[in-house]
């Protein structure tokens, strides 16, 4: 398949940044992006790379109102070999699909996803950093646009992708976080929209993220949203504990988003003979594993960090350490093995690597 994409060059490119290590996060954005609209009659038409720049939105466009919108976050890698690779692409088209459907809105085909993110990527590649551990960060997104007030389905809708290149996460080496368990506000609930990538979800997180803030924590684990009993996931990461040796991960029950590190990351502590299971896990037990020792680690994973040690606990007012305080041995040996397969550092027996150029 071959897609009719109008490619409109800027006439302005813009200086990309010298210095890589000031290149932070979703702050910079490369010189084009691609839109596309999707009605009924038309389907997905109008596929245009155009110079990066604003859109134009409608005063009563359905996403300023009704937060009609879900997204993506993937990224683009420069590996040993210097090709120009993403991890596992086609997942995040999936996933990507499984929100729209919760949202109504139209999915896209995974051969045109996988065309659309080929082309621009390889249009914007000298872009891509080449410091180890920076990467092109990816960013597809969809999102009601009727123009009127009316609410339903939206019957108009706008599919973007914008780069922007990002600085390593752990520009000063991999420093355990401190996270704090929220036992007032819920992120989602069964029913709700926790498993679709969603800006509402986010929307309804930031309250407790800005306490958590005041108090010195950089990330919230949220509780289910019906008991405030069982563990759910970090902000923007799924979780993991290690207790009495056994690796264990909330179940995906439909108000936890399934990560596609997560998925990688199980599959790969199984290959290397770890017990890994998934189901509900209380917040109790894992206090009760904090104080009698047992909890030995606890990290999250998703696309932004890959992997990342928690090293403090908060909840009710207690603060709990896990392990040392310092990165566990597992949680070093996932990221380790997940981030040399994405750089090329090892073999990719899995056919997770997908090279673009
Ligand atoms: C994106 C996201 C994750 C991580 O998913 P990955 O596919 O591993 O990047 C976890 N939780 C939430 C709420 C997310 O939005």
């Amino acid at each position: 398949m071959s897609l009719d994409i109008k490619v409109t060059k800027t006439t302005e490119p813009r200086e990309r940044p010298q210095d890589e290590s000031k290149l932070g996060f979703g702050r910079i954005f490369t010189d084009h992006m691609f839109l596309m609209d999707h009605n009924e009659k038309e389907g997905w038409h109008n596929l245009r790379i155009v110079p990066f720049g604003y859109l134009p939105i409608h005063p009563a466009s359905t996403v300023l109102h009704y937060g009609v919108e879900i997204f993506e976050g993937m990224k683009a890698y420069r590996n040993v070999k210097g090709e120009i690779v993403m991890f596992r692409p086609d997942e995040n088209g999936k996933r990507m699909n499984n929100s729209a459907e919760r949202l109504c809105l139209p999915e896209i085909d995974s051969q045109m996803w996988m065309e659309i993110l080929d082309t621009l990527v390889k249009m914007e590649k000298d872009w891509v950093p080449y410091s180890e551990g920076s990467s092109l960060y990816i960013r597809p997104f969809e999102f009601g646009n009727d123009e009127n007030l009316g609410v339903h389905a939206v019957h108009n809708t706008t599919f973007a992708v914008i780069l922007s290149p990002s600085g390593a996460y752990y520009a000063e080496g991999i420093n355990p976080v401190k996270i704090a368990i929220e036992s007032r506000d819920v992120r989602a609930v069964r029913g709700g929209t926790g498993y679709a990538k969603c800006g509402g979800n986010y929307a309804a997180s930031l309250r407790a993220g800005k306490v958590a803030a005041e108090h010195g924590y950089t990330q919230v684990l949220w509780l289910d949203g019906v008991e405030r009993k069982y563990i759910e996931e970090v902000g923007a990461m799924n979780v993991m504990f290690k207790i009495n040796g056994e690796i264990i991960t909330p179940a995906l029950t439909g108000s936890v988003l399934p990560g596609i590190t997560r998925k990688s990351c199980i599959e790969l502590l199984r290959d290397m003979g770890y017990k890994v299971t998934e189901r509900l896990i209380s917040v109790d037990e894992v206090i009760e594993a904090a104080k009698n020792g047992t909890l030995e680690e606890f990290w999250g994973t998703g696309t932004a960090a890959v992997v990342s040690p928690v090293g403090w606990l908060s909840y009710q007012g207690e603060e709990y350490t896990i392990g040392d305080g310092r990165i566990g041995e597992v949680t070093q040996k996932l990221y380790d093995t997940l981030t040399g397969i994405q750089w090329g550092h090892i073999e990719d027996t899995k056919n997770w690597i997908h090279k673009v150029c």
